[in-house]
């Protein structure tokens, strides 16, 4: 079938980051450098070619896009300065915008103006959902759990989870249907699906393997807790710690195991999951905006203003989680009730943008990671799995 091209492509994706992909004369040196990259799974170089002659559905199908951690050693050994780092994290945003129909994505990666219109107006109107349901700030009598219903925490919490997961399957189904049928594995052909699923999410996403092994090679000279594998592994297990928490929290409400927003101490064992896990984001928050704050590194270097939004929103969601839980356990002031209700807001933002904000890379890179490690079985069982579907 024929290829289309794009002749506009690159002019999009400029508007996405720094892209001057157009000065690669396609010598492979980042490939050849990047320690990711294999004879199978051969990036960057070939993503360059894929935006110097437009071939846009090309690179929506690479799974190579998303494998990229972005270390940087591409872009420091290129001859042409062409900056194919910056690229790969730049059709990266193009991606993420693609896959989303609504087109809010693509407004958040590309009009820094019309974000902050858009990220205020989704405050005060979270601001407002929650406070015309407050109960009157009355620090003799009010616990701070009484402020704002729980009940109703719970149900927006349950309505905003049901937005945001249809929000994200579109975007999710779209992906899996290109990079699936680009693996090009014929049809009838039995694959380890089940396999694939702890090497891809236990090894690679939980563990950050290549991350942690190959792409951290060059910042040897940074301790284990300072590198780049870390700060992006604490980000991640802080906010799966506080998902888990959170959901395991309510579940023990819905059974009646526990009474809804009761006091409980420090090492009951979801509070202390939820507090560790807190640690574990503000840590990686706090030192991944130092780190592009300084720009130490190749790959901080061309922050975007969605890098900053969202760590930010991460970054507000760990402080005000932690001056709330140390407002639990003193007796009520007025501030501790405001926290809430801006911890509210900066929760609801980042959850409800998720689909269409850099929160989205991780569903897309876990499931190119799960392409990446999903393999025919071998010949003897072949005739017993299920097969690829198209
Ligand atoms: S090293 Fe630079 S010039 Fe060479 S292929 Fe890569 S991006 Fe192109
Ligand atoms: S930034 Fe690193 S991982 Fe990404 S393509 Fe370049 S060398 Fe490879």
């Amino acid at each position: 079938m024929a290829e289309r091209v794009n002749p506009y492509f690159l002019k999009e994706l400029k508007k996405y980051g720094d892209v001057r992909i157009e000065e690669c004369f396609n010598c492979g040196n980042c490939s050849a450098i990047c320690p990711l990259s294999t004879e199978e799974d051969n990036f960057p170089r070939r993503m360059n070619r894929f935006a110097q002659l437009g071939l846009r559905d090309r690179l929506l199908a690479s799974k190579e896009l998303w494998l990229c951690y972005y270390c940087g050693e591409c872009t420091k050994t290129c001859p042409r300065q062409a900056d194919p780092g910056e690229y790969m994290a730049s059709a990266r945003r193009y991606a993420i915008a693609s896959y989303d129909p609504t087109g809010l994505a693509k407004l958040l990666y590309t009009s820094p103006v019309l974000s902050v219109i858009f990220l205020l107006v989704l405050a005060v109107a979270i601001g407002l959902f929650f406070f015309q349901a407050s109960a009157p700030m009355d620090l003799q009598t009010l616990r701070l759990f009484e402020f704002i219903p729980s009940a109703l925490i719970h149900n927006a919490g349950i309505i905003a989870g049901v937005v945001i997961v249809l929000a994200a399957l579109v975007g999710m189904v779209s992906m899996w249907r290109r990079t699936f049928q680009a693996l090009g594995y014929p049809k009838g052909t039995r694959l380890d699906w089940w396999g694939a699923i702890w090497k891809a999410f236990g090894v690679e996403v939980l563990g950050q393997l290549r991350y942690r092994k190959d792409c951290e090679s060059s910042a040897v000279n940074k301790p284990w807790y300072a590198q780049k594998w870390f700060i992006h592994a604490s980000m991640l297990w802080g906010f799966l710690g506080l998902f888990v928490a959170t959901a395991l929290n309510y579940l023990l409400e819905l059974l009646s195991v526990k009474a809804t927003g009761t006091w409980v101490p420090l090492w009951y064992p979801i509070r202390l999951l939820g507090t560790v896990s807190g640690l574990f984001l503000l840590y990686g928050t706090s030192l991944a905006l130092l780190r592009r704050f300084r720009k130490d590194d190749t790959s901080y270097e061309k922050s975007t203003f969605s890098d900053w939004t969202f760590l930010a929103l991460m970054w507000l969601a760990g402080v005000t989680g932690f001056l709330l839980e140390i407002a639990v356990y003193l007796p009520p002031f007025a501030w501790s009730y405001w926290m809430l209700l801006a911890h509210l807001i900066v929760v609801g933002e980042l959850l409800l943008l998720a689909p269409f904000s850099k929160f989205a890379h991780a569903v897309y890179r876990s499931i190119a990671l799960y392409l990446w490690t999903l393999k025919p079985l071998p010949e003897s069982e072949q005739a017993s799995a299920p097969a690829a579907a198209d």
